[in-house]
């Protein structure tokens, strides 16, 4: 782990400019500066020793002024169908959690934003446990940095959302700088930020010259249940959440995601489905239908709905004209780190 009082600037993290900029007064030429950021940004280089087009005097100057620190691997538990997911340990002790997932050549990873959440979304693991300070853009790129260089076989792409700890719009001023290096290396129509509904935060990445895709955790119909399953709704009420989302801006052939955990006798009714169905009606979009992952130390009161009532869920969106598809979360025996995010199996519906 990254010694909490090391005085040395990180520069995973920074975009090849912003690395250029701070490595003016220790490189002579500024060629020097893009092949040190080749091998951060682009090379994954963990160590200036790794940088062998740069002189070893060079090498240890820099090794004086700055580091390339990641966060570290405490635990990684596989699962059967491939996913992995990932215990971090940051430079103050805190830990944080990662999943990847691998599927067809194409690895999907599910990064953190902030070590807990605030949020608390009564069906999460993550929300039951409280909130956690932000992280980094360094601790944010790095958990992509150390799931990439963890493969034991090369994919032809990679796929990022934001679906682990915490709430990646509460933590804009990190997570923006992080975009911004991440899109040196994953375009920015594979990256995935999913929120909780948190307003100014849809607006400053409406803002944004370049976006990731946008996901909402939705979850609820009305008003009325999405604030019982998530206290935020209170201070962001849904009727103004549709209307910013309908304002939203997609680039060509983007659409939104909504997200839906279906909860027994609680939001998983048909007249539910039929409801949500014309609440998103006119919004390019797709639905995740995610059955809960029941947890009852967590949640006694929350059950999963039987596979029967989840089909009849998804089949109504789908009847109703919306591209929908569940998330079975069977194939993943690993704990996921937010209650969004525990399945990757997607299936076709019944016709
Ligand atoms: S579901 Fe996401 S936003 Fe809600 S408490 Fe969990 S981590 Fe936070």
């Amino acid at each position: 782990m990254a010694n909490p009082v090391d005085p040395r600037v990180n520069l995973v993290g920074r975009t090849p400019g912003e690395i250029a900029t701070l490595l003016e007064d220790v490189v002579d030429r500024s060629f020097r500066a893009r092949q040190v950021a080749q091998w951060i940004v682009d090379r994954n280089a963990t160590d200036f020793a790794e940088m062998t087009n740069l002189s070893v005097e060079l090498r240890a100057e820099l090794g004086r002024h700055f580091r390339i620190a990641d966060p570290e691997i405490l635990d990684r538990s596989a699962s059967g169908d491939g996913s992995v997911k990932w215990l971090f340990g940051l430079s103050d002790g805190v830990t944080i959690e990662g999943v990847s997932m691998p599927e067809n050549g194409k690895l999907t990873m599910c990064l953190s934003s902030q070590a807990g959440c605030a949020v608390g979304c009564t069906f999460c693991v993550t929300g039951a446990l409280g909130a956690g300070r932000n992280l980094g853009p360094d601790e944010i790129v790095g958990q992509y940095r150390v799931m990439l260089r963890q493969l034991e076989e090369p994919v032809d792409r990679v796929n990022i959302v934001f679906m682990g700890m915490g709430e990646p719009l509460l933590n804009t001023g990190n997570l923006g700088p992080a975009l911004e290096t991440l899109y040196e290396r994953v375009s920015p129509k594979r990256i995935t930020v999913s929120t909780s509904g948190i307003l100014p935060g849809i607006r400053w990445l409406a803002g944004l010259p370049r976006r990731p895709k946008l996901a909402v955790s939705l979850n609820a119909p009305d008003q009325e249940r999405r604030q019982r399953l998530m206290p935020i709704a209170k201070r962001y009420p849904l009727a103004e959440l549709m209307t910013e989302l309908r304002a939203f801006p997609l680039e060509r052939g983007r659409r939104i995601t909504f997200e839906y955990v279906v909860i027994r006798d609680l939001n998983d009714r048909v007249a539910d489905a039929g409801a949500l169905a014309r609440l998103i009606r006119g919004i390019p979009c797709k639905i995740n239908v995610i059955p809960l992952n029941e947890d009852p130390e967590h949640f006694p009161d929350h059950r999963r709905p039987d596979d029967e009532t989840i089909n009849r869920f998804a089949v109504t969106l789908r009847d109703a004209g919306h591209t929908v598809t569940v998330r079975w979360s069977k194939g993943l025996d690993v704990d996921a780190a937010c209650g969004q995010l525990k399945g990757r199996r997607q299936s076709r519906l019944p016709g």
